[in-house]
């Protein structure tokens, strides 16, 4: 069967800035496929190659079987796009802006008013409004609406929650996990490490390259240590002691941080015990599950691989 999205050995520099290196990865028919990475990490020169506005320097990509480069007429038709930033006219009203990208496309929204009733219902009381004076969250669910108008097979989301409150973006989240069961195939890009969780698979991306590619449950038993969340009366001395002690390694976690050896040898209480004995007091630990955050952060100590 023809995958929706395929990318073999894609590479794309700005001078000496090589911004993608030798990725490679396919995404599955009605699959939620998330690419999680910081700013610059790559994710939109990679989107914007496979939407078609921007050629790779090296490797090839196909949608739905047809090549990124050769076939890019009828790839614009089969995806939906929206891109990081408000794509969209600011002057026009949300009714408006609406139907203006169901024309380019040649349809109506009359007549794929069904895939985008859930998402638009929540703007449409508001469709006299100029697309500029929504609110972030209700801009991003106009954004979405424009790129699904068309019906696509593909929907191509670049940070579509960046700058939304949280219920907006639990909401947003909510609406692609209803897409994915009407059968679009999703790739959507994130810098929040906590939406990783919802999608089916994800890519962890830093500096252009592919840390690892899993489902969320497999990134998170990647790490292969036990991980402790650890406070003490003084989290200064806490975190200097630390830093002291060999083999262990700590990230911050709000009030507390969360604390692992490389070489996996302690418990709770064997590691209270050597806490306590480089000079802390009131020290509390607590085994904790990692996260996909605290994953990430592992894997980007070590170097991707060249
Ligand atoms: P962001 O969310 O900040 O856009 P990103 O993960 O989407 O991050 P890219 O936008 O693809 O990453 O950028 C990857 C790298 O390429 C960065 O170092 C960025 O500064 C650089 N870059 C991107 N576009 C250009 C350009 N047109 N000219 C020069 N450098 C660029």
């Amino acid at each position: 069967m023809i995958k929706p999205i395929v990318v073999q050995e894609i590479s794309k520099s700005y001078g000496a800035i090589e911004a993608v290196r030798d990725l490679s990865f396919e995404v599955e028919q009605g699959e939620l496929f998330g690419l999680i990475g910081a700013d610059g990490a790559g994710k939109t020169t990679l989107m914007r190659i496979l939407i078609t506005l921007l050629l790779a320097d090296k490797g090839k990509a196909y949608i739905q079987g047809m090549d990124v480069v050769d076939d890019y007429k009828a790839i614009r038709k089969i995806i939906g796009y929206m891109p990081g930033r408000f794509s969209l006219y600011h002057d026009l009203s949300v009714e408006e802006n609406l139907n203006f990208f169901a024309s380019i496309f040649n349809t109506t929204v009359k007549e794929n008013y069904h895939l985008i009733k859930d998402i638009y219902s929540h703007i449409e009381p508001f469709k006299t409004r100029p697309a500029g004076k929504l609110s972030g969250g209700m801009k991003q669910k106009l954004a979405l609406s424009c790129a699904l108008i068309h019906k696509p097979d593909i929907l191509v989301l670049d940070e579509p929650t960046t700058g939304v409150d949280a219920v907006s973006r639990r909401e947003f989240w909510d609406m692609l996990k209803k897409l994915k069961t009407m059968g679009v195939t999703i790739l959507v890009s994130t810098p929040y490490m906590d939406e990783a969780g919802q999608c089916d698979r994800v890519a962890l991306i830093q500096s252009g390259s592919i840390l690892a590619i899993e489902t969320p449950e497999a990134i998170t038993q990647l790490f292969g240590r036990r991980l402790f969340a650890v406070r003490a009366a003084n989290m200064f001395t806490l975190i200097t002691s630390i830093e002291h002690l060999p083999g262990l390694k700590f990230t911050l976690a709000g009030q507390f941080i969360n604390v692992y050896d490389e070489a996996d040898r302690y418990n709770s209480e064997t590691l209270l015990s050597l806490i306590t004995a480089a000079g802390n007091t009131g020290v509390s630990i607590t085994e904790v599950q990692p996260t996909i955050e605290d994953c990430f952060i592992k894997l980007m100590t070590k170097k991707p691989a060249a």
